[in-house]
C-alpha cells in the first residue's frame, strides 16, 4: 500500500505557522515512507476564502521547502462538490441519514432550555428531503468508535455520547466534516495528519467512513501550538502568519528546523541540525501530544545563528530584499542611487554576527546610504552632555590630521583624545557615533568610519558640533 498524505488547508486567511509545522510533518512522513503528499486547498466556505490566500499558501509551503510541483495537487474541495452530494444521498438511501426539519429552539422546547445537542427526534418518522430538511447521520446505539492515532494512542468515544450530527444543510449543501472525508477517500489518503483541533470531528468523521465502506485511515493528531501563556496561538493575538516572519527576515532554514521541534526533538543535545537529519530522524509516533510552545524569543535566537553560519555572499544576497524593499517588504530609508555595493559588502561581515533577523540590516547601515544620518533624538539626549561638544572639536581635529584614514589610526586617535579628559574609549565614542550613525548602537565604530570616508565623517561631526553650540 502505497502511503498518501494530504495537507489540507483553508484559505480563510493567513497562512499560520501551525499549519507549516502541520506541512512539513506530513512531508517528511511521506517522503520517509515512500509515498505521495497531496495538497488540497479546502475551500468551500465561500464567505471567508480569497484566491490570494490560497496563493500565500502555495507561495509560503514552497518557501519553506515544499515546492510547487514536487507534491500532487493543488486540488480543490469545491470541485469535488458533485462528490460530496453523492456521498451524503448515498448515506440517506442506505439509511444511515434521516431528514429533520427542526430548528434549535424545537429541540430546546422538548429538551430543556439549554440544551444544544439534537435528540433525535426525527429519526424515524420519515421525513423526506425539502427546503429547511437537514440530512442527520445515524450514529450508533451502542459500542464505541476507537480512533487508530498514531500519537494519542487510541482515544475512545462512546457511540451514544455522539449525537446525530448535521451532514447536509437544509439547502442541501454538504457540511465540511462530510467534505473533508468525501475527498480523502476519493483522493486514496492513508494517513491523516493533521491539528489536534480536530480530534473531536474524528470520531464523526471514522463513523462515517465506516458508514460508506471504506476503512478509515490512520489518524495523527499533532500538538495545538500555543504562547507563553500557554493559549492556542490566535491571529488575532499573536504573530502567527508565516509571511510575517519571512518579511521579518526570517530564514527559511531556520523557520522549518524550529517548526519541528515544535514537539518533537533530534537526537542528541541537538536542535539547530541540518535539514536531512531531520528527514531521517524524525519519527511521527514519536512526537509529544502536549501543547508545543512556539517561542519566538528562541526562534530570534535560532535564526542569529542561521544567520551567522551563511558563508558572507549568501548573507549579502540574502539581505537584498531588505535592501531593495522587494515584494510587501518596505523600501529602505534611502534612495536606490544612494545604495553603494561596495561599501554594504564591507560592512556586511561586521552586520552579518550582529542582527539576529535579517530586516535589522537596514537600521545597522542606513547611515552609509543617506546624505545625513537620522538622529535618533532620544539617544542623542542621553549621549550628548557637556564637553559633548569640544570633544568633537578635539575629535574632528585629529581626524583631519590622519594620513590614513583606517580603523586602527581612527581609534588609536580616539583614543587619545579621550585619554587627554581621562575619558575611557566608550565614553569618547558615543557622541561620534551618535554625530555619524545617529544611534547609541551599531556596527563596530572605526570600521564603519572607515568605510563611510573622511569627507562625510568630518562633516557630521562637524553638523553635529553645531547643533550642540
Ligand atoms: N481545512 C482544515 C483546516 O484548515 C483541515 C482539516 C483536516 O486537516 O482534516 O483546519
Amino acid at each position: 500500500m502505497t502511503v498518501r498524505v494530504r495537507f489540507a488547508p483553508s484559505p480563510t486567511g493567513m497562512f499560520h505557522v501551525g499549519g507549516a509545522r502541520s506541512a512539513l510533518q506530513n512531508w517528511i512522513y511521506a517522503k520517509q515512507q515512500g509515498g505521495v503528499f497531496v495538497l488540497r486547498i479546502e475551500d468551500t466556505d465561500a464567505a471567508r476564502n480569497k484566491p490570494e490566500w490560497t496563493e500565500g499558501i502555495l507561495s509560503a509551503l514552497d518557501w519553506i521547502g515544499i515546492s510547487r510541483g514536487s507534491y500532487e495537487g493543488p486540488y480543490f474541495q469545491s470541485e469535488n462538490a458533485g462528490e460530496h452530494r453523492a456521498a451524503a444521498a448515498r448515506l440517506y438511501e442506505s439509511g444511515r441519514a434521516y431528514y429533520c426539519d427542526c430548528t434549535r429552539e424545537d429541540v430546546q422546547a422538548r429538551t430543556g432550555s439549554q440544551y444544544q445537542g439534537y435528540d433525535g427526534y426525527h429519526r424515524d418518522r420519515g421525513l423526506g428531503p425539502g427546503p429547511g430538511h437537514a440530512l442527520r447521520f445515524r450514529t450508533p446505539d451502542e459500542g464505541a468508535t476507537v480512533v487508530v492515532d498514531l500519537i494519542r494512542g487510541e482515544p475512545t468515544f462512546e457511540n451514544k455520547l455522539i449525537e446525530d450530527f448535521v451532514i447536509a444543510r437544509g439547502d442541501g449543501s454538504p457540511v465540511f466534516l462530510l467534505a473533508n472525508v468525501v475527498d480523502d477517500m476519493t483522493m486514496g489518503i492513508t494517513h491523516v495528519i493533521r491539528a489536534e483541533e480536530h480530534l473531536p470531528n474524528t470520531p464523526k468523521q471514522q463513523l462515517l467512513w465506516d458508514a460508506l465502506g471504506v476503512k478509515p485511515p490512520v489518524w495523527a493528531h499533532v500538538p495545538v501550538v500555543v504562547n507563553e501563556k500557554r493559549q492556542k496561538l490566535s491571529k488575532r493575538r499573536d504573530k502567527v502568519a508565516l509571511e510575517a516572519y519571512r518579511e521579518e527576515g526570517y530564514l527559511a532554514g531556520a523557520m522549518r528546523n524550529y517548526l519541528m521541534l515544535l514537539g518533537w526533538a533530534p537526537s542528541g543535545d541537538r536542535e539547530i541540525v541540518p535539514w536531512s537529519v531531520i528527514e531521517d530522524e524524525f519519527r511521527l509516533d514519536e512526537v509529544n501530544p502536549s501543547p508545543a510552545f512556539f517561542d519566538e524569543k528562541k526562534l530570534r535566537a535560532f535564526n542569529g545563528e542561521y544567520i551567522r553560519a551563511l558563508p558572507v555572499a549568501e548573507f549579502v544576497d540574502a539581505c537584498q530584499p531588505w535592501l531593495t524593499g522587494t515584494g510587501t517588504i518596505a523600501p529602505p530609508p534611502w534612495q536606490p542611487e544612494e545604495f553603494d555595493a561596495d561599501a554594504f559588502a564591507a560592512v556586511a561581515p561586521l552586520a552579518q554576527t550582529r542582527i539576529a533577523v535579517l530586516s535589522e540590516i537596514v537600521s545597522n547601515v542606513d547611515f552609509l546610504f543617506l546624505a545625513s544620518p537620522l538622529i535618533d533624538e532620544a539617544a542623542w539626549t542621553k549621549t550628548m552632555k557637556d564637553g559633548s561638544a569640544e570633544l568633537l572639536d578635539d575629535a574632528v581635529a585629529a581626524f583631519e590630521a590622519l594620513e590614513s584614514w583606517d580603523a586602527e589610526s581612527l581609534k588609536s586617535t580616539l583614543e587619545a583624545v579621550g585619554a587627554e579628559r581621562g575619558l575611557k574609549l566608550g565614553k569618547t565614542q558615543a557622541p561620534v557615533r551618535v554625530a555619524v550613525t545617529g544611534r547609541t548602537v551599531g556596527l563596530p565604530l572605526f570600521e564603519s568610519l572607515e568605510v563611510l570616508g573622511r569627507e562625510r565623517t568630518l562633516t557630521r561631526m562637524r553638523a553635529a558640533r553645531l547643533r550642540l553650540v
